[in-house]
């Protein structure tokens, strides 16, 4: 499939998957007023509709706290929390269209979804077998935990039955293949034949965020010598990769994304519990750590704070430190969470209800002092070892000057010098090298502020430094984009500059949007700017684009200042040469001469600037 032929067909999904129907899958609210469809933001917390959608346009837009917009396939994007590609073929699904093919994939689709849909019916098969007779045990466990039956059938637990054979033999009677068994994990095989992977086991069945089932967890209920571990989970195959799992997300996601917080527990029964008694935004890491696939993964569920509950026993610690190490390079504002009166978390919601767990989450531990809790007390190598523990986390944290921060309270809180933490802190390889990154990037940062709309973007194809660097340039190109979709007649003016634009991902929506005003046919706006920037991730920018342009008090008036800007940080710059030049001591007169008269050339240049408010002179 040739780029033109996807843009096609990615075009063609968009006419026949109109976006006033899409957005009500997901927001039964949303009502007709005047030319457009409003709601309150499904993305954030209010209570009067500032989510518009544009049925001409095919745009949606939150003019409210997110600011964010774009097309249907962002919205399915933002709202499912999922990839461009992931997002294309949901909607191909709902209209009943053959997605287009995206380059690189290596899996046969085909396969792929049979696989999806086998292990739908495997779910379905396991919670009709819930009910039967040999169950009885599973029942009597789920009622002592306090399940009821609108829970159960939420997380869809099941049964699987003991015999060994009795998944494989329904198998049989669908006539599902053998091979697509053994892959999903389903169904082993020995050298007495098939046999059931999962048997006579209280079922969880483990979803992915568009809900799909993708493999089990299965508790054991009863001991016995050859009973096994207390869980089992499904093996790892093309349908179920631990590492990048989070059980529940699909029922936390709406909560947390619209709280921004997002509460993680130990196990299944903690997020089920939590779920039955309305803590909605909980779920839970799968596996014994928590994994950079996770931590990118939650990302997705829009939170910005995540509170890790963990039991206060040292397997408790030890589980939460593996995951603020996994967590903590992803900027979260983390906390930890001990149950009240330290006892099972699951335990305490069912006993006493939501109250004091709420209290408990409310009065939550910031992360590092949770990690500095264990330092008091301890002496000798047991305090070397834990000061090691602590540092580790703190390189972990990607912004330097927090990391800096950071030191500075560890050395308060047990009294010791900065430098002897440093000290300490340089004595590892992996160490030296985070110290090195963090004293580049902060030579880098400089001491300039980030400007809130400087379009960053997640997914950036360029070295993060250069978009730490340009904070404020990045923002100028933004709002010159910005301008130009909001009113493409001044694109003549600007395509001059197009070209001088460095930042990569910004300039390929410039490109495009250039491109759009060379075809007499194109409109150009939102929809159609990303429908041209076809599964480029920089087509993410264009809701915070169009958001900041949105607030000046005209494109014209907004392209002229960002233009301005950019010549003035273009004077500065040769400025501070010339500056650096003439500090130079043994300089010759006649270069001094030449170098004063081209100095005082600039400040002419820069004042010019200021008074020619509104001159749009594209820099040379
Ligand atoms: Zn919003």
């Amino acid at each position: 499939m040739t780029d033109h032929e996807f843009k096609r067909a990615i075009e063609d999904i968009k006419q026949r998957a109109p976006i006033e129907e899409i957005v009500r899958g997901r927001v039964p609210e949303l009502r007709r007023s005047g030319k457009l469809f409003e709601a309150c933001c499904p993305f954030h917390e209010e209570k009067t509709p500032s989510f518009k959608v544009d049925p001409t346009k095919g745009t949606w837009h939150c003019y409210g706290a997110c600011g964010d917009g774009g097309d249907v396939i962002s919205f399915v994007m933002t709202s499912y929390g999922v990839e461009f590609k992931e997002a294309v073929e949901i909607l191909a699904g709902q209209i009943g269209v053959e997605p287009p093919s995206f380059g690189g994939s290596r899996r046969d689709s085909g396969e792929f979804e049979n696989g999806f849909e086998l292990l739908k019916r495997a779910a379905s098969y396991y919670r009709e077998r819930l009910g039967d007779p040999e169950a009885a045990e599973a029942r009597e466990y789920l009622d002592a935990r306090g399940f009821d039956h609108e829970t159960t059938l939420s997380f869809g637990l099941g049964w699987a039955p003991a015999s060994g054979k009795a998944f494989f033999d329904f198998t049989r009677s669908e006539g599902i293949s053998s091979d697509i068994l053994e892959k999903t994990g389903l169904v082993r095989r020995n050298d007495r034949g098939p046999y059931d992977f999962f048997r006579g086991r209280l079922l969880f069945p483990i979803r992915d965020l568009r809900g799909r089932t993708v493999g089990f967890g299965a508790r054991r209920l009863s001991d016995g010598p050859n009973a096994g571990p207390k869980y089992i989970n499904s093996p790892e195959s093309d349908w179920f990769q631990k590492s990048s799992l989070v059980y529940g997300l699909d029922l936390a996601v709406k909560e947390a994304r619209k709280s921004g917080h997002l509460v993680l527990m130990e196990g299944y029964t903690d997020v089920i519990a939590a779920h039955q008694k309305g803590l909605t935004n909980t779920a839970a890491v799968l596996g014994t750590s928590t994994t950079d696939q996770h931590a990118k993964l939650l990302h997705r569920s829009g939170a910005q704070r995540i509170s890790l509950v963990f039991d206060g026993d040292t397997a408790g610690r030890e589980a939460a430190f593996r995951a603020l190490n996994g967590l903590l390079p992803e900027n979260y504002d983390l906390d930890v969470v001990q149950p009240p009166g330290g006892q099972d978390p699951c335990d305490v919601l069912m006993s006493e209800g939501l109250e004091p767990f709420k209290e408990a989450l409310e009065g939550a531990s910031d992360w590092f002092e949770f990690a500095c809790d264990e330092l008091d007390d301890l002496h000798g190598s047991a305090l070397s070892q834990a000061v090691d523990r602590a540092l580790a986390l703190i390189l972990r944290v990607q912004a330097p000057v927090h990391r800096e921060d950071l030191v500075r309270r560890l050395s308060e809180r047990l009294d010791m010098s900065v430098e002897t933490l440093q000290g300490q802190l340089a004595l590892t390889p992996e160490a030296r090298a985070a110290v090195r990154d963090a004293e580049r990037e902060r030579r880098d940062e400089g001491a300039q502020p980030v400007p809130e709309a400087a379009f960053g973007n997640d997914d950036a194809q360029e070295p993060a430094e250069s978009i730490r660097a340009h904070p404020h340039l990045r923002l100028a190109w933004g709002e010159i984009a910005g301008a130009l979709l909001l009113d493409p007649s001044l694109v003549p003016m600007a395509v001059a500059l197009v070209e001088k634009c460095e930042l990569e991902d910004i300039h390929r929506v410039l490109e495009a949007i250039v491109e759009l005003h060379g075809n007499l046919d194109a409109e150009i706006n939102v929809g159609t700017v990303m429908t041209a920037l076809g599964e480029d991730p920089a087509r993410e920018l264009i809701g915070r684009i169009i958001h900041h342009a949105e607030g000046a008090d005209s494109p014209r008036a907004l392209l002229d200042g960002a233009v301005r800007f950019l010549k003035r940080t273009q004077l500065e710059a040769e400025r501070a040469e010339i500056q650096d030049r003439l500090a130079v001591p043994d300089i010759q007169d006649s270069e001094r001469t030449n170098l004063l008269q081209r100095f005082k050339g600039l400040q002419e240049a820069l004042l010019n600037l200021d008074h020619n408010a509104g001159a749009l002179a594209p820099s040379h």
